[in-house]
């Protein structure tokens, strides 16, 4: 879409049901990437967790039947083993596990002789040298297609969004990773769809990549994110008005 990497689709796969009709919405306007997040990494337990593997058939039926690129975040070895044999074509390391070098190094490992793409999520401490540690991870392992996603730091209640922005600290990596595609992820930055479409401008203002944005065919009944996820419609109104500047 108008040069930007788009990855698109719901927080969570819930049913099969669910993605298949996300993405068959959506496929039309020009997506990288369908998402959907097989694993859920919630910060308290007890919350959905996520389907795990019983969803990776029906990934690969979206796939399938609406011509997307699929993805979903790893987290562990047998996340990565499983998605290199169920042909995903990226995975994400999210940003409770780009903290974590000893996971970083694992995934780094699991994913050694692949040439699917990467995208590493900012920490969620406020950490440059982690996110960097996490690349750099990934390239000794001989990883090269390789982005990068800034959704936000944790502010502690000090602004209406849910995580604050840090504009300087995703110029900062593309500065020391020249070439690697920069993206937002405006969803887990607002924590409310309102402020998806504000936060995906500024992106686009400073010159990012792309966009990582969720969205569900019934947000109002999804198991997480509820309040953050775009419909379909919203979705190609959001990437319709984009203002793209040279
Ligand atoms: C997600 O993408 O649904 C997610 C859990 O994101 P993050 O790692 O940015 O919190
Ligand atoms: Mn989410």
């Amino acid at each position: 879409m108008k040069g930007l990497k788009i990855i698109s689709g719901p927080c969570s796969a819930e049913s099969e049901e669910q993605v298949l009709r996300t993405a068959l919405a959506i496929k039309d306007l020009d997506i990288d990437f369908f998402r959907a997040g097989l694993w859920k990494p919630r910060t308290r337990p007890g919350c959905f967790e996520g389907v795990g593997f019983e969803g990776i058939p029906w990934m690969q039926r979206v796939k399938k039947e609406s011509g997307l690129k699929i993805c979903t975040e790893v987290a562990r070895r047998e996340h990565v083993e499983a998605c290199l044999e169920a042909g995903f074509d990226m995975l994400w390391i999210g940003a409770r596990t780009t903290v974590n070098p000893f996971q970083v190094q694992e995934l780094a490992e699991a994913l050694k002789g692949s040439d699917v793409a990467v995208y590493v999520k900012n920490p969620v401490s406020r950490d440059l040298e982690l996110w960097a540690g996490a690349v750099e991870r990934l390239r000794n392992q001989g990883i090269e297609n390789i982005g990068l996603i800034h959704r936000g730091f944790p502010n502690f209640g000090k602004s209406v969004y849910r995580n604050a922005t840090e504009w300087q600290v995703a110029v900062k990596m593309r500065m020391l990773f020249p070439g690697l595609p920069v993206i937002c992820d405006p969803s887990h930055i607002a924590g409310d769809s309102k402020f998806v479409p504000g936060i995906a401008q500024e992106a686009m203002d400073i010159g990012l990549d792309g966009l990582m944005v969720e969205c569900h065919i019934s947000p109002e009944s999804a198991l997480s994110d509820r309040s953050q996820q775009l419909t379909p419609c919203q979705l190609r109104e959001l990437l319709g008005s984009l203002n793209i500047r040279s």
